[in-house]
């Protein structure tokens, strides 16, 4: 594989944290450049990391994925709100009961952390600690109903991540929005934390990964509202990628309106983070 210099505006930084879908890969496809990009840093003695908003799959899938892609990655440098709010809760409340509307990996995300996850019956018979809504093609009527009753009785209201679409192949789907939505709507609640992008807990996260300070890493993804947000919000430096839903005019407004806070830099794609000798 072609390996390069990192170029010397990004020398300074010890970690790097990227997004995943419209940064290192689209869909099914590596950005081109983003594997000698990653095996570059790595040479040059710096630590990676990844992250994903979706709570659909364990990390051990989106290393296997990236792996696959080229960039052979361990699950443990893979962060997705999953096991964020898993940690999370992990720490805050080892052994809590939660109802969970999400799909199987999430729920067993949250068991491998201790956490007891209710099943509907369960829920229902006795006291439940947090629910926790997270994007969910299973979702169904029972567990809308099972989470309002256990909302009404005073459980935490919690979220993997509060993103209104999912971009998949072709079009969107439905997310995790839609959910919250619907029980905030009906308990008269409101959702009180997102694991996930924008929270910079995530970031909090990934830098213990990383074993560095937030000043000293930067965050690169394609969406300024998500993750320029949160790396702005952590104290990080930021890359702005054109390669996923921006383009250079909105990351540029988006300077503008935080103030010249960031992006720090606006990239074509990952590929401008190092010179590749061809
Ligand atoms: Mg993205």
């Amino acid at each position: 594989m072609a390996v390069g210099t990192i170029k010397e505006e990004f020398q300074k930084y010890k970690g790097f944290i990227f997004d995943l879908d419209g940064t290192i890969y689209l869909g099914d496809k590596l950005i081109p450049g983003a594997a000698a990009v990653v095996e570059t840093l790595r040479r040059e003695g710096r630590r990676v990391v990844f992250l994903s908003n979706k709570p659909l799959d364990r990390r051990e899938t989106y290393a296997r994925k990236l792996t696959k892609l080229g960039i052979v990655t361990p699950p443990q440098d893979v962060i997705n709100s999953a096991y964020v709010l898993a940690q999370l809760l992990a720490k805050e409340t080892p052994g809590a009961r939660v109802y969970v509307t999400g799909e199987p990996p999430l729920l067993a995300e949250l068991a491998e952390n201790g956490l007891q996850v209710l099943t509907s019956a369960q829920a229902l018979a006795g006291p439940v600690d947090a629910v926790i809504a997270a994007f969910d093609r299973t979702l169904n009527y029972e567990k809308l109903d099972t989470a309002f009753q256990a909302l009404k009785k005073g459980a935490r209201f919690l979220a993997t991540n509060a993103d209104r679409t999912c971009p998949v192949d072709g079009g969107e789907l439905p997310d995790a929005a839609g959910v919250i939505a619907f029980l905030e709507a009906t308990t008269g609640r409101k959702l009180e934390f997102v694991a996930g992008k924008p929270n910079a807990l995530m970031l909090q996260v990934a830098c213990e990964r990383l074993g560095a300070d937030p000043a000293e890493c930067l965050m690169t993804g394609d969406r300024l509202e998500t993750d320029m947000r949160m790396g702005i919000e952590a104290g990080m430096d930021t890359a702005a990628v054109l390669s996923g839903v921006s383009t250079r005019e909105e990351a540029e407004d988006y300077r503008r309106k935080m103030g010249g806070r960031g992006p720090t830099h606006i990239l074509r794609s990952v590929a401008e983070i190092v010179h590749v000798e061809s």
